[in-house]
């Protein structure tokens, strides 16, 4: 294939490729946030975000990123001293520990190891070893690629201490696997905008059970531009606290739209299609998944040869981007990335620029004309 009629090919677990028709909603003129045309979206995405949460509670769009997100989370249900239970499985685990500890929090830290999902019996000593106020948790753990047992983990914790707050980090989950916030009880939940909700950065989402906002309520810690309630009072008269992101929510209404017309489940299910067909064709070229437990949102593989030589080959050579490991996986994984638009026709070509790739790279390979039987099985799919 010629150079310049290759599309570059963003497969990276956020941020995310972009529809076409979101970057249109993206261009169209600004329009200014106290208007009734922007109450209305604003209204309609608040709506609908409760669909993808699966919950009855009002849901939030704050202008920051997930991180932002993560920390609107914790300001607001953290009170001084609190004990915090941290599942500790990658680096954004690290992230949410360091912010709790940040902010003056006990924090114990439950470190799991890399590529593998919280071990429940673990988790209940711990939660068995002195009273919580908070367990955070990432869904997905997107430096491994390792979706958590989210239900189990509520269950569990809702048992052995009913009064403990469970925040999730979902920013890779919430809008690729199901995450229902209501039925699984969880207390706070955070999704981000470049990653499952397939815009660029810059908002992200939230959401608080009844339980927690007893807490925040009378929480006496310090908060400011994260303060949830002044946010819910501003929404509650058509408004944000600040200033509204109009692009950004103009273009996630169309998101969210589009989700909704072809219904949650199936939009589930087409990332579940793209991430087990990722995988089938990856193993099948010898690169084994690094997670034990693997999310449908990203895929961590075990690459033959260093990892960030790959990559970067993959990158110059092949116009495919794709993400490589931090840490102690670095230059051992490549990460793939299954959310945002991604059609059949990418996927094929993510697997023959990755074959031809790691070709190149001198790795022992199965025939080429295999290929084209596993990309034939696309064809069965709903993708
Ligand atoms: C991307 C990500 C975040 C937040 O990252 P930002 O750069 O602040 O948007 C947090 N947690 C997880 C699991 C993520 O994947």
């Amino acid at each position: 294939m010629k150079q310049a009629a290759r599309k570059m090919l963003l497969m990276t677990p956020g941020p995310v490729p972009l529809d076409p028709e979101v970057q249109i909603a993206l261009a169209q003129d600004m329009i200014h946030h106290r208007t009734p045309a922007f109450d209305q979206v604003l209204k309609s995405v608040l709506l609908k975000l409760k669909v993808v949460f699966g919950t009855s509670q009002d849901c939030y769009a704050l202008t920051c990123t997930g991180s932002g997100g993560m920390e609107a989370l914790l300001v607001n249900t953290l009170r001084p001293g609190a004990q915090v239970l941290c599942i500790n499985s990658g680096k954004f685990g690290e992230r949410w520990a360091q912010m709790a500890k940040v902010f003056g929090a006990q924090v114990t830290e439950l470190v799991v190891p890399w590529g593998q999902a919280v071990n429940l019996n673990r988790l209940e000593q711990e939660l068995n070893s002195k009273n919580f106020d908070l367990l955070l948790t990432q869904a997905c753990e997107t430096s491994t690629g390792v979706l958590h047992p989210i239900e189990q983990i509520a269950k569990l914790t809702r048992k052995v201490q009913p009064d403990c707050l469970i925040l999730v980090d979902a920013i890779t989950a919430l809008g690729a696997t199901p995450l229902p916030m209501d039925e699984w009880d969880l207390d706070g939940v955070v999704g981000g905008s470049q990653k499952a909700f397939m815009l660029p950065t810059g908002l992200s989402f939230l959401s608080f059970s009844n339980r927690a906002w007893k807490l925040i309520e009378n929480n006496p810690s310090p908060r400011f531009y994260f303060d949830i309630r002044k946010e819910r009072e501003a929404n509650q008269s058509g408004q944000t606290y600040f200033s509204s992101n109009v692009t950004l929510l103009r273009a996630l209404e169309w998101v969210l739209n589009k989700i909704l017309s072809q219904g949650y489940p199936h939009h589930l299910e087409v990332i579940k299609n793209r991430a087990q067909w990722t995988r089938e064709v990856s193993q099948w070229m010898g690169l084994a998944t690094y997670s034990q437990s693997p999310s449908p949102s990203v895929t961590a593989l075990l690459t033959p040869c260093d990892s960030q030589k790959l990559r970067n080959h993959l990158e110059t050579n092949y116009q495919l981007v794709l993400m490589g490991g931090q840490d102690q996986a670095k230059g051992k994984i490549i990460r793939i990335g299954h959310m945002g638009h991604i059609s059949k026709s990418d996927l094929i070509q993510m697997s023959e620029r990755l074959y031809l790739g790691l070709s190149d790279l001198g790795v022992p390979l199965p025939a080429q004309s295999e290929l084209s039987s596993l990309q034939k099985k696309l064809d069965l799919l709903q993708l």
